[in-house]
């Protein structure tokens, strides 16, 4: 659950699931109280009724209500007349005296012995002056009881009515909705969750364009660009603006620095150049005395150094300006290779490392053919400069695809897996103290360079390295046709 829908959807699931189960709770109980309510009023009817069929017969219309047996007083039997009129009311239902039962409907004749004599003594032995109602639990089932007195003073014993019916059937409405709320709900669940889950998927949409965008900014020669503003009442849109106005002071700054360094570089060039000149002039004069020509070819060295480091700043300066146009003409790459690798094998005499020109299948780039030199010589260079004594580098020019591909494989130093991504960053040296001064001193900007000039050719270089067993680099430019 890490992204912002998984967690949306995950919170709304467990709100649904605790509403629904509350839900199916009320639903339960309240079906459940009103179920009891109905029983009740039904247990109440069949009572009331059965106490008014009593009363009327002792006004003898169903054929009176108590007949004596043998003419015994104190045994008193209710008359067939009323016993065949309370066997149609439903439920368990008793008549008794305060002595004995007078009358027992079917279903209690049904019960056992031991429940029909336990709600026979219920009947008899209740005493209340009103009508009492309550649970009866007994062997087979529990039951619902409801009393109702009858006091008609006319007639002595005054009879008692009981009225029950079975509680169980509550027991059993529950389950009745049980099922349905079982397979209802979790379909209810299902379906909500699925529905949330699209849901925020098309609500957090905006949030992925608004990422997508953000990315294809990300790098610091896109900051010309500006995230997509519709309306400000959207947070989003908000969130944007905030985005875009921080970007805009990033380009601000961006352009000052590059500007800085584009014209620092610039003023630079010409006191070198001067300096250079001096130097040299210097150098060349009959009255320097032998012990200064040291310090002045150092001196001569350094200014070299520096006057490269300054035109390198101000490639790379002019390059992120986007002032840099590249002048696009037709390129044979295979007659540039065989220049570049005489360069090399010039270089690689003084350092001691064998230079071999493998295949060189004639292509042809449309591109710049200083810059396209300068990065392939960049490429070499470095091969010769980080390849120790008695190593050899190896040149080629294939087809790719549709793309040339230039080769250098050097035996040398390699680059540690840990600082490959780094070796295309300015300024950056695998190990400083090892590139310092003498024969490899760099300043770090020869692969940024080179980088910048694929790039803008719409090639790209790769590089795989080994520590202590050689480099491969493999520039890749989009060839416009064979030759
Ligand atoms: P530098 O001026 O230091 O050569 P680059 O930008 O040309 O700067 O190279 C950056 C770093 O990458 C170098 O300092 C070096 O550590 C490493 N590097 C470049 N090419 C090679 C190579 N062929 N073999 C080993 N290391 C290399």
């Amino acid at each position: 659950m890490r992204t912002i829908r998984g967690r949306l959807t995950f919170a709304f699931a467990i709100a649904m699931g605790a509403a629904l189960v509350l839900f199916a709770g009320i639903v339960l109980s309240s079906s459940r109280r009103s179920a009891e309510r109905r029983m009740q009023a039904r247990v109440l009817n069949a009572a009331e009724l059965a106490s008014r069929i009593i009363e009327q017969g002792g006004t003898g219309v169903f054929g009176g209500v108590i007949v004596s047996e043998g003419g015994q007083p104190n045994q008193p039997l209710l008359s067939q007349g009323i016993r065949r009129l309370l066997g149609v009311l439903p439920g368990y239902l008793i008549v008794s005296d305060s002595l004995r039962v007078l009358y027992e409907s079917p279903p209690v004749e049904r019960l056992s012995d031991r429940d029909r004599s336990r709600l026979a003594r219920a009947s008899i032995q209740a005493f209340s002056p009103d009508s009492a109602a309550g649970f009866l639990t007994m062997d087979s089932t529990r039951l619902f009881v409801r009393m109702q007195f009858e006091r008609s003073d006319t007639r002595a014993p005054s009879l008692r009515v009981l009225a029950a019916e079975n509680a169980d059937a509550l027991q059993l409405h529950r389950l009745d909705l049980f099922t349905p709320i079982l397979v209802t709900l979790p379909l209810i669940f299902l379906l909500s969750v699925i529905v949330a889950w699209g849901l925020s998927g098309a609500n957090l949409q905006p949030v992925d364009r608004l990422i997508d965008d953000l990315e294809a900014i990300q790098d610091g020669r896109s900051l010309h660009r500006r995230l997509p503003v519709e309306s400000d009442e959207n947070e989003l849109d908000r969130i944007a603006e905030k985005i875009n106005a921080m970007i805009a002071r990033l380009e601000g700054s961006f352009a000052g620095l590059r500007r800085f360094t584009a014209d620092a570089s610039h003023e630079l060039k010409t006191p070198l150049t001067v300096l250079r000149a001096d130097l040299e002039r210097a150098m060349g004069s009959p009255n320097v005395a032998s012990d200064q020509l040291p310090a002045l070819e150092e001196a001569l060295a350094e200014t070299a150094r520096m006057a490269d480091l300054v035109d390198s700043l101000l490639t790379l300066a002019r390059a992120d300006e986007g002032r840099f146009d590249i002048h696009r003409e037709r390129v044979d790459l295979d007659a540039m290779v065989r220049d570049v690798a005489d360069t090399a094998s010039m270089l690689g005499e003084g350092a001691g490392v064998t230079v071999t020109l493998g295949e060189v299948v004639p292509l042809v780039v449309q591109g710049d053919p200083v810059r396209l030199r300068q990065l392939f010589l960049n490429i070499v260079t470095n091969a010769v400069k980080y390849t120790s004594r008695a190593g050899s580098v190896a040149i080629s020019l294939e087809q790719r695809g549709t793309d040339a591909a230039f080769i250098v494989q050097d035996t040398g130093l390699g680059i540690a897996a840990a600082d490959l991504p780094f070796i295309f960053e300015r300024f950056w040296r695998a190990d400083r103290a090892r590139s310092r001064g003498g024969e490899r001193g760099g300043f770090g900007l020869g692969l940024a360079i080179a980088q910048w000039i694929a790039h803008a050719h719409g090639g790209a270089i790769n590089v795989a390295s080994r520590l202590g067993r050689g480099t491969t680099f493999t520039i890749t430019l989009p060839a416009t046709r064979q030759q």
